[in-house]
């Protein structure tokens, strides 16, 4: 016998052994899930272990308790550490900070510059198209309104090619008014969404009817208020029917258009007709959407433009 062996209390050697196990219990309770209730009293037997140890007599199993009392702080979600919060809230706004909008990389051009680039296009347009026209057929404003609401998402030749038989058959917003839905859908089906189109005719015919004598108002005001009429089906009407200028035309065209030769780097028609409204002079504003829905038309095709031809080539900006 070796005379450490020979110092041993009967009583340390009892002690020793459950000490061991239980710090061994707390170690494998602070690294699994606290919410086991079995394992949760293994851990206050092991703790309680440890408060009747004499502190001389036991360091490695403290040492071994102080770890896993670690593991078990490491493994707490971030949120509960105060510091880890501010780090995770420098780093989210960090994250906003980075990333950038949509348009980041379009930086607006001053007034001057886009005025000076609007005046070039309209003049070189006005040269190429001297006596710009409204493309859809039509004897009265109220034919023009019918006709425009028929050329959402559909070519004015194909309305155009509707709209004799149409006219024929319903020559007035009364007769659009009492017709039923079905004959209009009829005629009008080769222009796609004709369900939707000939439900908004007849509605807004029987608006005119009623509110407005059977005759199509001409201010913005109450020609959007009729089924089916938004600002460039307004504009249309008002500009082309009655002659007054009351906002510039954004179709599809001319939303690419503007966009891509640089005269506004908005997205929605609204947006684009107010930008440019205040580059172009109010009495050019009806010529002005003719002009750039020929040029869309004959050279700047969505899928393929012909910038190497396009009378716009040596200055639009042919942003993306
Ligand atoms: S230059 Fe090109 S991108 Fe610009 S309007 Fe003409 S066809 Fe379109």
């Amino acid at each position: 016998m070796s005379a450490a062996s020979a110092k041993k209390t009967p009583a340390d050697a009892a002690v020793k052994p459950v000490k061991k196990r239980a710090c061994k219990k707390a170690q494998k309770v602070a690294t699994n899930d606290d919410a086991n209730p079995v394992k949760k009293r293994a851990c206050k037997k092991a703790q309680k272990a440890e408060t009747n140890d004499d502190a001389d007599a036991t360091p490695v199993k403290k040492r071994a308790c102080k770890k896993a009392e670690k593991t078990t702080k490491a493994e707490t979600p971030a949120d509960a550490n105060p510091v880890k919060k501010r780090a995770c809230k420098k780093a989210a706004e960090k994250k906003k900070v980075d990333k950038k909008p949509k348009n980041a990389t379009r930086s607006p051009r001053p007034d001057a510059e886009r005025r000076r680039l609007a005046d070039r296009v309209f003049a070189t347009l006005t040269e190429r198209y001297p006596n710009p026209r409204c493309a859809l057929d039509h004897q009265t404003p109220f034919q023009l309104l019918v006709a425009t609401i028929l050329s959402a998402q559909c070519t004015d030749k194909r309305v155009n090619a509707v709209t004799p038989a149409l006219f024929e058959r319903f020559p007035t917003a009364e007769a659009f008014a009492d017709a039923p839905l079905e004959a209009i859908e009829e005629l009008i089906k080769s222009c796609g969404f004709y369900r939707a189109k000939a439900a908004n005719i007849s509605q807004a015919s029987r608006a005119i009817v009623e509110r407005f004598n059977g005759e199509v108002p001409a201010t913005l005001e109450e020609l959007v208020q009729l089924p089916g009429v938004g600002r460039k089906t307004a504009n249309v009407v008002l500009g082309n029917a009655f002659g007054i200028a009351s906002g510039f035309v954004v179709d599809t065209h001319v939303l690419r258009l503007s966009r891509k030769i640089g005269l506004s780097d908005e997205e929605t028609p609204e947006k684009v007709e107010r930008d440019l409204n205040e580059l172009v002079p109010q009495n050019d504003w009806v010529d002005g959407s003719h002009r750039l829905i020929y040029l869309g038309r004959e050279y700047c095709v969505a899928r393929r433009p012909q910038c190497d031809v396009c009378p716009l080539g040596e200055f639009c900006l042919k942003q993306p």
